[in-house]
């Protein structure tokens, strides 16, 4: 099936896609790398929206660090992410992240931008950002916001960018020189969204536990951070447990998924112990 789309403008800078966003009276949709966006349009998911492509918008792209935060332009793509020097010293988690997003080919047009602001639960960097504590860079018609990852994702695919606003950034502070950061998940295939996956930060301040697939929305595990703050790690995997309840579906059930959610947790803490899960 072919998409409906009402209509398609290439904006030439921010300001510009603003007031093409701003026209559309909540029929216009922003383009980035189109791999969920058309996809869903293909599908007829999605019908009518006059399509905004930023594509060609500089003031979103490229990856920049001033000593303590590192900030990557919304229209940067996964595979850039995967081989820049700045990301793999400062967020290691977001470049072995894209070990695991989807094919070559997607990860060649998908944007970090367009992957945290379509917030699906199933996806790997809403995780991350929030596992990260990043902000998240928002720009509209009455000018810029800063939101944290932690107020940014509300439900499956729904966020608190307004209609008439558009995700130009995203910022995290640099890892710490002995932080640790690392992603375990299960799919049934390579390139599959994960059944359910964990990421997992270990800082001075304590642990952040991030999970994937296995709720409608990124959230910080705060009582199994606080049993692997206490040093308890199968109190940690208990704790997930105990507080996961997953979605059943076709390719997985809640059981499942919880029994997966805490398997991944336990190989995340033998992989930034050094010991064998
Ligand atoms: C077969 C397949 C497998 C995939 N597997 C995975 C996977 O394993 N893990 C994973 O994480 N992802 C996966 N993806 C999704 C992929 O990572 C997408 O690229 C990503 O989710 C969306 O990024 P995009 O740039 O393509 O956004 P688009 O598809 O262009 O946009 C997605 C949504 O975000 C909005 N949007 C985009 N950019 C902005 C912006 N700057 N400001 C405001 N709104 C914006 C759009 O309007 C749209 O609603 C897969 C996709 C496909 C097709």
């Amino acid at each position: 099936m072919k998409a409906s789309v009402g209509g398609y403008a290439r904006a030439t800078d921010l300001r510009h896609a603003l007031d093409l966003l701003a026209a559309g009276d909540g029929s216009a949709r922003i383009l980035a790398g189109g791999q969920s966006l058309i996809a869903a349009l293909n599908m007829r998911l999605s019908t009518g929206d006059l399509l905004i492509d930023i594509n060609r918008i500089d003031a979103l792209k490229g990856i920049t660090c001033d000593g303590s935060r590192l900030r990557i332009g919304a229209l940067t793509r996964h595979a850039e992410i995967a081989v820049d020097p700045l990301v793999a010293r400062h967020a290691p988690l977001l470049r072995k992240a894209t070990d695991v997003i989807a094919h070559a080919a997607i990860r060649n047009r998908g944007t970090i931008g367009g992957a945290v602001a379509h917030a699906d639960p199933a996806a790997e960097f809403p995780a991350c950002v929030l596992a990260l504590d990043g902000i998240i860079h928002v720009e509209g018609p009455d000018g810029a916001r800063d939101i944290p990852a932690a107020d940014f994702f509300v439900d499956v695919f729904e966020t608190t960018i307004a209609p008439d606003e558009i995700l130009t950034a995203i910022s995290l502070p640099v890892a710490e020189p002995d932080e640790r950061q690392v992603i375990h998940e299960f799919g049934r295939r390579s390139g599959d969204y994960a059944l359910a996956g964990v990421c997992l930060v270990r800082r001075a301040a304590g642990h952040r536990i991030v999970c994937i697939s296995v709720a409608t929305r990124p959230e910080l595990a705060t009582a199994a951070m606080a049993r692997l703050d206490a040093g308890d790690p199968d109190g940690a995997v208990a704790a997930l447990e105990e507080a996961l309840d997953p979605p059943s579906d076709t390719q997985a059930t809640a059981a499942y998924r919880r029994h997966l959610a805490g398997v991944m947790l336990r190989r995340a803490v033998a992989d930034i112990t050094g010991e064998t899960a």
